[in-house]
This record gives C-alpha cells, structure tokens and sequence, in this order.
C-alpha cells in the first residue's frame, strides 16, 4: 500500500508520524499551488466548496508519484464534508484514475469500531501499532501547535521577519525527510529553539486578531493566502481558533472518554446558535465571543464561498459585532480571489484595528 492523504495545514506531518510508527509508506502531495487548485477544479462541480477542489488536486499529483491508496476523515453532519469521500471517489474513477483506494475514517462518534476498522485496513499485520503511534501523533500535534503559538508571538515582533521565514522554510522541507515520530519530534523542538532565538523586539504591544471560520481554510494557508504570515508581517499577533491537535482531541479523544467536545463553543455560542447546523459554526461563534472576551483588538472570518455553515456563522456575527464592540472583518475565498486585493482588504483592516485600539 503506497497511502497518502490530502494538505491541510499541518496534517501531513501527523500523519506521516503515525503511518512512519505503524511502518505504512506514505506518499505526501506537493505542496498546494494554483495549479494544484486548476488540477482540482478541472474535474469537479463548478459550485462545490474550495477545499474540495483542492484536496481532488492533492490526490491526482500523489497518484501521479505512485500513490494507490487516499485515506481521508468522513463526517455525517449536515454539510458537504460528509459526501466528499464517496464523490470525489467518482470524480477521479471519471477521471480514468482506477484502482484507487478510498478509507474514509467516519469520526468516533459514529462508533470506534468504523473508526477503528479503517485504521486497520491501513496497519494490516501491524495493527497493534495503531494505538501508541496515535499517541505519539498527537505529541507531535502539540508539539506543533506551541511552535505555531511562538511563531504568533514572534513574527510581529521579530526585528528580521526574513530570517524566521528562511528557518520555516528550512522546517517544511526537513520534516518530510525524517522518519517517525521521534525524530519529527526532535526537530519541533529544535526548530522552537531557534524561534526562541530570534532577535525580537520585547517592549512591542502589537494589536491582536483572532482568525475564526470554516476549519480547512483557516489550517491551510493555500487557500488563506498565507493569512497569519501576512498579518505577522504586519506587526499583528494572530489567534488562530482551530487546530488539527483541538479537532483531534474534540473529535477522537473526549469522545472516548464519554465526554463531548468543543464545551467551551458551545456555551458561548448558545445565546446565538443554539444548535449544531453542520460544519463548525458554534466554534466559530463561540471563539468570536471568548476572543471578543480576552481582549483580542478585532477578528477575520475565513470561509469558503457557497460553504453552508459559514453563511450562517456570517448573518450572525454582527451581532457579537455590536455586542462587543470588536471589529470583523469577513472574507470569502474560491479560485478567483485575487492577491492584490485581499493584501488590500487585510492592511485596511489591520490599520482600523490599529487605530481603533490606541
Ligand atoms: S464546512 Fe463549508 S467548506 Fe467545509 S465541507 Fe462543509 S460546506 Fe464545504
């Protein structure tokens, strides 16, 4: 089995840690560009969501370097996700991609045992690896998520924002190198130490903004146009609401243990939306109102266009707007969103929020 999966932020390299720890090779794509994104929309339905057309790009380049098997996460919530495995399985055999394997992981809360099922397909003889190679998955997505948090404390502050850009890039193309999750760990660390040594300037107050919205957008900088390196190169400290280790614990973790995820959300999301409508829109209003709450100066919502949940996220929040008298400034990505104009959208922000808050 030659497996790969598609980018979304930094998925590749959980996963790749746990494949590597379970011995199952993996083929990750290259990395998105537009014409991955072309690729993508060249066989898909011209009103479908972005991150579908992408991640169809994301399976047609790693079948092209060998790749026989797609595992990706399903959902049963009332939104497309949930018929993305089935018809972007349909779109590549139209396509003459045949013989490709598609393991859609339903979350646990449809059952372990599915979830379980489709994991094994993947470990065969090695199934027993399963259970301490997700474990050592979920370090490294921690481990992640505090390289990410000091990278949003350092970069507006930092004095030369090219040398952390050349030690990112540095991080990207080594991680794809090292083997398991040992080693993917050891470079993390590694890689948080040198941002820890970066020449920065301390006395700095930068303005905070939060980045809530639909999940894959707001985790894979493609299709946010690099949002937070943009901002941080701005001089703003970005708060991003989601991340692969949150989904993770949410969605696998807390349910195993009986518990539901997303507590926190869901309470201050109720006095606006009440119930779950699919996606992730009570974590996107309740983030807005817990960073309206610990001060952030103003937020961004990314979603794609014609994404159901976050149309409704978008009605509602002018309200937590007024509310807490924090600016929001909403943005709507596909394949036609152009550079010039959403740099443009940002600065503009960037320098209401700046004066907004002196
Ligand atoms: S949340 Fe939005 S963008 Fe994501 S799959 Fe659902 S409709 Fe598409």
């Amino acid at each position: 089995m030659r497996l790969t999966y598609p980018h979304m932020g930094e998925v590749y390299i959980a996963v790749k840690s746990m494949m590597d720890d379970i011995g199952v090779e993996s083929i990750i794509p290259a990395f998105t560009t537009n014409s991955t994104l072309r690729l993508g929309s060249s066989i898909s339905p011209e009103a479908i969501c972005l991150p579908y057309k992408i991640m169809l790009g994301n399976y047609i380049n790693s079948i092209k370097a060998g790749a026989d098997t797609i595992i990706i996460t399903g959902s049963c919530g009332p939104c497309r996700f949930g018929y993305y495995g089935p018809l972007q399985m349909q779109a590549l055999e139209d396509a003459g991609y045949n013989d490709i394997d598609i393991i859609i992981l339903d979350p646990p809360r449809e059952g372990y045992g599915k979830f379980l099922e489709g994991l094994k397909k993947v470990a065969g003889k090695n199934s027993r690896r399963i259970i301490p190679s997700f474990i050592n998955a979920y370090k490294v997505c921690s481990e992640l998520d505090s390289m990410n948090e000091l990278l949003y404390y350092t970069r507006p502050r930092a004095f030369n924002k090219a040398e952390l850009r050349i030690l990112i890039h540095e991080f990207k193309k080594n991680i794809t190198s090292v083997k398991g999750s040992a080693q993917m760990l050891e470079l993390i660390r590694d890689t948080k130490r040198r941002i820890n040594a970066v020449d920065i300037d301390e006395s700095l107050k930068p303005v905070k903004i939060g980045i809530i919205g639909e999940i894959y957008t707001i985790i894979e900088p493609f299709s946010n146009l690099n949002t937070e390196e943009r901002l941080g190169d701005m001089g703003v400290e970005v708060h991003r609401s989601m991340t692969v280790k949150d989904w993770v614990q949410n969605n696998v973790i807390l349910p195993a243990t009986g518990r539901k995820g997303y507590k926190l959300e869901r309470k201050l999301s109720k006095p606006y939306l009440p119930v779950l409508i699919g996606g992730h829109t009570q974590q996107c209003i309740g983030h807005a109102v817990h960073y309206a709450k610990t001060g952030c100066d103003g937020l961004i919502q990314i979603y794609p266009m014609t994404c159901m949940p976050e149309i409704v996220s978008r009605s509602i929040l002018p309200q937590v707007e007024k509310n807490y008298n924090i600016p929001i400034l909403y943005l709507i990505v596909d394949e036609q969103t152009g550079e010039a104009g959403f740099q443009t959208r940002l600065e503009a922000f960037v320098d209401y929020v700046s004066s907004s808050s002196l």
